[in-house]
């Protein structure tokens, strides 16, 4: 357990005796705030903060700051959901039969040109997969076996989403009636019908605001990276932090390299890409998929295809780094050192013995002491000196914009999208329920979309509770687009789509306890 902290009432009554008395109605309310993280960041907030933290600076010893923790990395998990398909699914037979009859084992050679979205040449067999296969096919022979829709459960900002929703709709279940479509039965045995979506406009004023919030974040991010690497190259030290890079022939850390050293090569990596906007997602609709039916509308499970980099990061190929800089210090050095420059055979820095780490942390709670963290001291062997920055001319590789290189083609086949899983609402004609809550989601500020680190108490309750999102981590709001709808005919209602992560049990009130209530 870390980030937690229990506000003691005597501590608190202290702590709001130390209050100006414009502070003292912010600090009642921050009774709820009881973790170490968020009460720092609170206090550090306050005019008097620093003189308030003072004293109690002990409990915030070792906390984090406040921050965002994702449920999972969804990029890890399609990545191993795409490597697991490669390494486990046969190349269909026509695509062996091709190749002169012989086997094709090989999927670098079975990549096609196109790097259009959604584009049939743009899947490498044997994607791209029948919406909802997972319901029809369960692998069993290895315990290893997945194969399944990750479901969405991360923020995107309203800038990022895609701005064009086709939908498939083969059961009509847009129209939103009771009499919903026909049977339920196989996705492949139903005619598919589509229909052209396109993201809600976003006119409220406050809801503009987290608009342009999101996207201030995300530029300050994209400069964030860009500073440190421009402060690192003014001066490439041990006490400049450090940017995304990697060392050029790092020594093997052991006592013997500690000692008087020339400044090593750091290889400074270029910032990471911003994520490319999108613009066309597809979202696929199955009668067999139902969640739920309520008095105002349908909740489905749906298939959510995105754009793979929306999600996704980019890759930096190690090894053309490796050799692009091998080639930039030939250049600059000669190729048997003879035009190398004197400073760097310098003994000007040091390998040092250095120990990193935090004492475990005890707290009592009543009669009781507890270690909510261990002892994390360790000896680390560490450069103290000046570096011999090269920045490396090697881009990060999109397949949407370029192929990948000789050396991650291989290992990195996959389709340029991918598929999510979330709750797709529809609502009854006339029932403004869903158009209200998506307003709802446009008006929250953006922790409530949120899991952060620690925990808190709300009184009247005693015992801590994970600071988790309130409200589905992911939404979009998407309504018909007629005109470019070929398929919607106009005398019919389509309902709007409130796409939500798909999260949450049904209430049952048989089932509630006093708690709960
Ligand atoms: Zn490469």
């Amino acid at each position: 357990m870390s980030d937690f902290y229990y506000l003691e009432p005597a501590v608190r009554t202290d702590l709001e005796k130390k209050f100006s008395p414009s502070l003292r109605k912010a600090a009642i309310k921050s009774r709820v705030l009881v973790t170490a993280s968020m009460l720092r960041d609170f206090l550090a907030s306050c005019k008097e903060g620093n003189v308030i933290i003072g004293p109690y600076s002990r409990f915030f010893q070792g906390e984090d700051g406040r921050h965002c923790v994702p449920v999972y990395s969804l990029d890890s998990l399609l990545r191993e959901n795409e490597r697991w398909i490669v390494s486990n699914i046969m190349p269909p037979k026509r695509l062996r039969d091709s190749n002169g009859g012989v086997p094709n084992t090989s999927w670098k050679m079975l990549w096609p040109s196109s790097s259009k979205l959604f584009t049939p040449t743009a899947y490498p067999p044997p994607w791209p997969f029948e919406p909802f296969l997972k319901d029809d096919w369960h692998p069993q022979e290895k315990f290893s076996n997945f194969f399944h829709t990750p479901t969405l459960q991360q923020y995107i900002p309203r800038h990022l989403l895609p701005k064009t929703l086709v939908v498939h709709d083969p059961w009509g279940l847009l129209c939103a009636t009771n009499a919903r479509g026909e049977r339920v039965c196989e996705w492949v045995e139903k005619d598919d019908v589509v229909h052209i979506y396109k993201l809600h406009p976003n006119t409220h004023p406050d809801a503009r605001a987290r608009y342009n919030e999101d996207l201030e974040e995300f530029e300050a991010q994209l400069n964030e990276e860009k500073v440190k690497i421009d402060a690192f190259l003014a001066n490439p030290h041990s006490h400049t932090p450090l940017p995304d890079g990697m060392l050029y022939k790092p020594l093997q850390a052991t006592r013997d390299v500690c000692g008087p050293a020339k400044p090593p090569v750091y290889i400074v990596f270029p910032p990471k890409p911003p994520q490319p906007v999108a613009e066309v997602a597809h979202l696929y609709l199955s009668k067999g998929s139902t969640l739920g039916a309520g008095n105002h509308s349908f909740v489905y499970s749906a298939e959510f295809e995105i754009p793979r980099s929306l999600v996704v990061d980019e890759l930096l190929c190690k090894e053309c780094v490796m050799n692009d800089v091998k080639h930039i210090l030939e250049e600059q050095d000669g190729k048997h050192g003879e035009t190398r420059n004197a400073k760097w055979n310098d003994l000007c820095g040091r390998y040092v013995l250095k120990v990193r780490g935090n004492p475990a942390r005890m707290r009592r709670f009543g009669e009781q002491e507890y270690e909510i963290s261990s002892d994390t001291h360790e000896t680390k062997i560490e450069y103290v000196g000046p570096y011999r920055a090269i920045q490396t001319k090697v881009e990060y590789q999109n397949l949407e914009r370029a192929p990948y290189c000789e050396h991650l083609c291989k290992d990195n086949v996959h389709p340029l999208t991918v598929k999510t899983r979330v709750a797709a609402k529809l609502s009854l004609k006339h029932d403004p329920q869903l158009a209200n809550e998506a307003k709802n989601y446009q008006l929250f500020p953006k922790h409530f979309f949120e899991h952060h680190n620690g925990f808190t108490v709300i009184e009247p309750f005693k015992n801590p509770i994970p600071t988790g999102a309130i409200v589905p981590q992911f939404y979009g709001h998407y309504q018909i687009d007629r005109a470019n709808s070929p398929e919607s005919v106009d005398a019919l209602y389509y309902s709007p789509i409130l796409l939500v992560e798909e999260c949450g049990e049904s209430v049952d009130p048989h089932k509630l306890n006093a708690d709960d209530l």
